[in-house]
């Protein structure tokens, strides 16, 4: 069952061929992976031995965490667990760089090798279902689970999305894409409603979930808590049936986020095939008057029925023991994926002087200084919460590569006594480790775009006795720096990196790493300057009544918040290339140890709409160390005759090279890559005409670039 050659096979491709793949992650439907007409067949007559109140029971989870089981048919219960940080349930566990960390390797191999960790270590704990990956758009940097998800570009998070899913499922696991769709708000999230028009849906916020679908066939999708256009995701009839049942062709389990189920008979006719985490609106006292006044259809039932157990059949789930002695609960290989998660996700954003990297031989003396250096901080907080056996800190991993012959000071706020400023005045240099942390950032409420309170306070006190102050952030996004960043030379994100990050965070300070991340956020200078932070909070005046009977039966009144994504498809980037402002730092940026440079553009003079065009070009490393580069490629469309954001990502390679070396990289662009939704055509539509293609390091730097004419 177990399928444990991916990672070989990928070793085998020719690094073209990988990046090939990263580029030409086409997002047009193709047919899910077909069941075996036996596991049809099984489904069938499990179904076929049910009574009506049997298949009802069926519908909804129990005990928080596990489906029900039926002695009748000897269908035991399967268990379900977070998810991308690390598989939460119930103890340690190996705590990674996943999320908005995982997107910022830009890392596609990487992001396969972590699902197979995460369905390893799911297999290790007797985990059927895993529930995540969380794929939600960081459209702004105040929601409170984008640690969680992946980037603000759909692109990218479709191509992360695809091998992490295959990854997981790799290993008898059943992956779960969420929140479908549009939870990009922690705040009142029951009651706010995603107000989107479909085009920007289409482009924006729906890729990555139809990636995950028609491209990774995804075992499980779960509803989100909020509204889309004024109806509930889980009995959302546009969402649940037509895209995801109907035109993507999903075949899986589509479950409930945990309460977000609001009413048993509109979730059971619009799609929802499970209510977790237990049957409070899917219950027999709800949907069998509803069978009997024909409001619902038994057969809708059975619908819901053959996805679960088919799900479960396809992976053998009631055939063997979920649990497998192969797999470690303590695992070495796993915690060598958290390190390099972590080594590729740190982000360098400043290094004035060239102050890094330091050198471990002359570091007599380092302060280590701030909330975030001790002890370690390896995700957010929320169900996704993984505890890890022994995480590593920033001060941890220093002191550790430093080993004895260097003083190392530590203080988590301010340093005050006299003796406390002299150790930090006299040290070669201090390392001050702020941002957020598992309680300040977290699910189920936004997070402040500036940093948690002292702490801009905290970097200026040191920076005025220590001009040599490295700042390393930790948080799922940007947030501001206004205060103190031209006081400091070096700033680092660390996202959120996980039980091995202080490991990461000491390797690369100290030059035995290069700084592989790159954003996969626009950094703001300022909330206000963020293209959502107009349409981000709903105004009462909008607000709507919403009508429905609770789960006791009683009327139950909800008001509404309507947010209207009155910035559309501005979101980051896209944004800020249309209208030639910069943020702080661009979506695509970060900085290396060494030097790259973009050469011999090669795109076709012209092609027909529809057809494939490949892109040619090479990388060189420039200057005197290896490293990695992430080359990003982005197409334009200026003749077109609907708006369109200026740039859009279309492509990527992570290329590694020793110093002077080249890489060709080879990127296929199918007709998605030029297209837009149109509206009043109801379709991916190519505008013919002149498309410019940009290569460069960021959204912003792009040196080479070449036309195409599409006719
Ligand atoms: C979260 C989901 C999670 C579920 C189970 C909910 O609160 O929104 O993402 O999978 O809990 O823990």
């Amino acid at each position: 069952m177990k399928t444990l050659v991916k990672r070989s096979l990928i070793a085998v491709l020719s690094l073209e061929f990988a990046i090939l793949l990263a580029g030409t992650l086409a997002l047009s439907a193709q047919a899910p992976a077909p069941d075996s007409p036996a596991i049809e067949a099984k489904a069938h007559a499990m179904i076929a031995k049910l009574t009506l109140e049997q298949k009802i029971e069926l519908l909804g989870g129990v005990d928080k965490m596990f489906t029900q089981p039926m002695p009748a048919i000897d269908l035991p219960r399967f268990k379900m667990s977070d998810a991308s940080l690390g598989v939460r349930t119930w103890g340690p566990t190996t705590a990674y760089a996943g999320g908005v960390a995982l997107a910022a390797t830009w890392d596609t191999d990487f992001a396969r090798e972590l699902g197979e960790s995460l369905g390893r270590d799911a297999r290790a704990r007797s985990v059927n279902f895993l529930l995540g990956p969380g794929v939600n758009i960081a459209r702004s940097p105040l929601s409170g689970r984008n640690f969680e998800y992946l980037s603000e570009d759909p692109f990218l998070n479709a191509a992360l999305v695809v091998p992490f899913i295959q990854g997981v499922q790799s290993q008898g696991v059943a992956a779960t894409v969420k929140h479908f769709a549009l939870n990009d708000q922690e705040f009142n999230r029951h009651n706010a409603s995603a107000d989107v028009d479909e085009r920007t849906m289409r482009e924006i916020y729906l890729p990555a979930f139809e990636a995950a679908v028609t491209k990774a066939h995804v075992d499980a999708v779960m509803d989100s808590y909020n509204l889309v256009n004024g109806v509930h995701a889980t009995q959302n009839d546009f969402l649940n049936l037509k895209l995801l049942k109907g035109e993507w062709d999903f075949q899986g389990v589509l479950m409930s986020d945990w309460d977000a189920t609001y009413d048993g008979v509109a979730a059971v006719n619009n799609g929802l095939d499970l209510e977790m985490p237990s049957p409070k609106f899917m219950n027999a006292k709800n949907l069998i008057p509803a069978v009997q006044n024909g409001q619902v259809n038994e057969a809708t039932i059975d619908e819901h029925l053959l996805r679960i157990f088919r799900t479960e059949l396809r992976h053998g789930f009631t055939d063997r023991p979920q649990f497998d002695p192969a797999d470690s609960t303590y695992s070495i290989a796993d915690r060598a994926v958290a390190l390099k998660g972590a080594l590729e996700s740190i982000t360098l954003l400043k290094n004035e002087g060239n102050l890094l990297p330091l050198d471990p031989a002359k570091m007599k003396s380092i302060a280590v200084i701030g909330p975030d250096a001790y002890p370690a901080v390896t995700g957010g907080g929320g169900s996704s919460e993984a505890h890890a056996f022994e995480p590593v800190s920033i001060l941890t991993g220093i002191a550790n590569l430093l080993g004895p012959n260097a003083h190392v000071f530590y203080s988590p706020g301010i340093p005050d006594s006299p003796d406390e400023k002299k150790a930090v005045a006299d040290a070669d240099v201090v390392v001050v480790s702020v941002g957020f942390d598992a309680k300040s950032e977290r699910e189920g409420a936004d997070r402040t775009f500036t940093l948690p309170p002292g702490q801009d306070a905290l970097i200026e006190a040191v920076a005025a006795i220590n001009p040599r102050t490295i700042v390393t952030l930790t948080g799922g996004g940007g947030m501001d720096t206004s205060r103190w960043l031209d006081k400091v030379p070096v700033l680092l994100h660390t996202w959120y990196p996980g039980q091995e990050g202080g490991t990461a965070v000491a390797q690369i300070l100290f030059g035995q790493h290069d700084p592989e991340g790159r954003l996969p956020i626009s950094f703001d200078r300022s909330w206000d300057e963020n293209p959502s932070s107009k349409w981000y909070h709903g105004d009462s005046k909008d607000s709507t009544t919403l009508n429905t009977i609770g789960a006791d039966g009683q009327p139950k009144d909800y008001t509404i918040e309507h947010i209207k994504y009155g910035d559309k498809l501005m979101v980051g980037y896209r944004y800020w290339t249309t209208t030639g402002k910069h943020p702080l730092f661009p979506f695509g940026f970060g900085l290396s140890y060494t030097t790259f440079k973009f050469s011999n553009l090669k795109v076709p003079a012209n092609a027909g709409p529809g057809s494939t065009v490949t892109v040619n070009f090479d990388v060189t490393n420039t200057g005197s160390v290896a490293g990695a580069e992430v080359a990003q490629l982005y197409v334009s469309d200026p003749s077109a005759q609907v708006d369109r954001p200026e740039r859009e990502l279309k492509g990527f390679a992570k290329v590694r090279l020793d110093p002077g070396a080249t890489q060709h990289v080879t990127i296929n662009l199918d007709a998605r890559a030029f297209s837009f939704w149109d509206e009043p055509a109801h379709k991916w539509v190519v505008d013919p005409g002149k498309f410019t293609i940009r290569v460069g390091d960021s959204s912003e730097n792009t040196p080479l670039s070449a036309d195409i004419d599409l006719h």
